[in-house]
């Protein structure tokens, strides 16, 4: 039975928790012009320095008045007001405004204390300065409040949060020209492997190109952070060593490919132990087993089995979660969906598995899904084809068709 054969295996579930209770945020502040921190997270709360609008204005081009004057206007019996001034957007309007006088108002203009309601411009006529009305306007109408988005002192966005694009013009709003956020992660990567060739030369027998940092270096550079590329290292101990002991020095998290599982030439667990320490090495999720967290004197390590779909799988899954952790962001919920399963999946209980999959909505506007067919670990093509997540919980066998799966649609680190 599965279950039995997985009982070694820790849940995805438990690795996560335990891996964010070993770590926190690392990264101090630094300033930032805020065209630059598009990405960063925020290292304090930023708090609202003004009102935001800070004057009571116009939301349209129109007129402002007085609704007390415009009480019984109507189509049958149209009420004039006096035009005495204009207020335009950066050029205030200054004078007095009395009962049965109007002033032209344009959008963001001032609006004068005298008078409270604006009227569309559409929906008077004019003569000279005799502006008529037909309609009694709601009291306010098409007057944005002072404060009315942000308050003066009110917390905006709080430490942790990503600055997304759509905050960063919320911030210029603010007036805020340099942002306190934390630097970014530095994580050094590498491959390792004997069969490992880099892109670009020709390969020999039994050679393959190392595709696992690709995956790994496109994913961080999503994800604001400081790469160091120590490239490919071959299966040798001492090599092995070397280069963990040397990104250990400057990096604050060690990402390798490939050395974690049980073969005869999988070094990278014996030398983290001999160096650092080991948390967990086998997992029980499909694909990634072979997944190994732990720690090197002053950075984090994550070791992704060689496998490239198992790679990335680890590194979306287990890997950033932690990065974001240690890089001082808020961890963001991940969205996961109810669809319908337009096909029998085979599965054994005992690991929860991600397959890669297909998401549409159908004719009927119901979310269903379909795997990309052959989920061996090595099929990489299945990654690219895909847009989601199959997540099968540990314990289901298989799916029938028509069956609800949870799928988990990629974010944005994955497109
Ligand atoms: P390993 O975990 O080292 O036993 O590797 C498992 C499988 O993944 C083997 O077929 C390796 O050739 C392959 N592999 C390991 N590293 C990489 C890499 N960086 N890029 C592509 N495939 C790899
Ligand atoms: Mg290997």
């Amino acid at each position: 039975m599965g279950c039995s054969k997985n009982q070694s295996l820790m849940p995805i579930e438990q690795a996560l928790s335990k891996m964010q209770s070993a770590v926190s945020n690392v990264c101090h502040a630094i300033n930032l012009p805020l065209a630059q921190a598009l990405g960063y997270a925020l290292a304090t709360d930023v708090l609202s320095p003004l009102n935001v609008p800070s004057f009571n204005n116009s939301a349209m081009d129109g007129y402002a008045v007085l609704k007390g004057d415009l009480k019984k206007a109507s189509k049958q019996s149209p009420v004039s007001l006096t035009l005495v001034g204009q207020s335009f957007a950066g050029a205030p309007y200054h004078g007095k405004i009395k009962s049965g006088e109007c002033i032209r108002i344009m959008t963001g203009a001032v609006m004068p204390k005298d008078v409270d309601s604006v009227v569309m411009q559409e929906r008077i006529t004019r003569h000279d300065d005799r502006i008529t009305f037909i309609q009694t306007p709601t009291l306010g109408d098409n007057v944005r409040l002072a404060a009315e988005d942000m308050c003066k002192g009110q917390c905006v966005l709080k430490k942790g949060h990503k600055l997304s694009v759509r905050d960063i013009p919320l911030l210029a709003s603010l007036g805020l020209a340099d942002i306190s956020v934390f630097r970014p992660l530095k994580v050094a990567v590498f491959s390792s492997g004997d069969e490992l060739k880099n892109i670009g030369h020709t390969l020999s027998e039994g050679e393959i190109y190392d595709s696992n940092r690709y995956s790994i270096i496109a994913l961080l550079s999503r994800l604001n952070v400081e790469i160091i590329d120590f490239g490919i290292v071959k299966d040798d101990r001492v090599a092995i060593r070397e280069a963990l002991l040397l990104a250990d020095q400057q990096a604050d998290v060690v990402i390798t490919s490939g050395g974690v599982s049980v073969g005869d030439a999988d070094f990278i667990k014996e030398v983290l132990i001999e160096i650092g320490s080991i948390v967990f090495w086998k997992l029980a999720i499909k694909p990634g087993k072979p997944f190994a967290f732990g720690k090197l004197t002053h950075s984090v390590f994550f070791g992704l089995p060689g496998n490239p779909v198992s790679a990335m799988v680890t590194l979306y899954q287990l890997a950033v979660p932690i990065m974001a952790t240690l890089a001082g962001f808020d961890v963001a919920p991940v969205l996961r969906l109810q669809a319908k399963c337009s096909h029998v999946v085979k599965k054994s209980p005992g690991r929860t598995d991600f397959q890669r999959a297909i998401y549409k909505i159908d004719d009927a506007g119901q979310l269903i899904v379909q795997t990309t067919g052959s989920q061996g670990s090595g099929v990489f093509s299945s990654m690219s084809q895909s847009n989601c997540f199959m997540v099968l919980e540990a314990e289901r066998g298989d799916v029938l068709q028509g069956e609800i799966v949870i799928i988990e649609p990629y974010n944005a680190l994955m497109n």
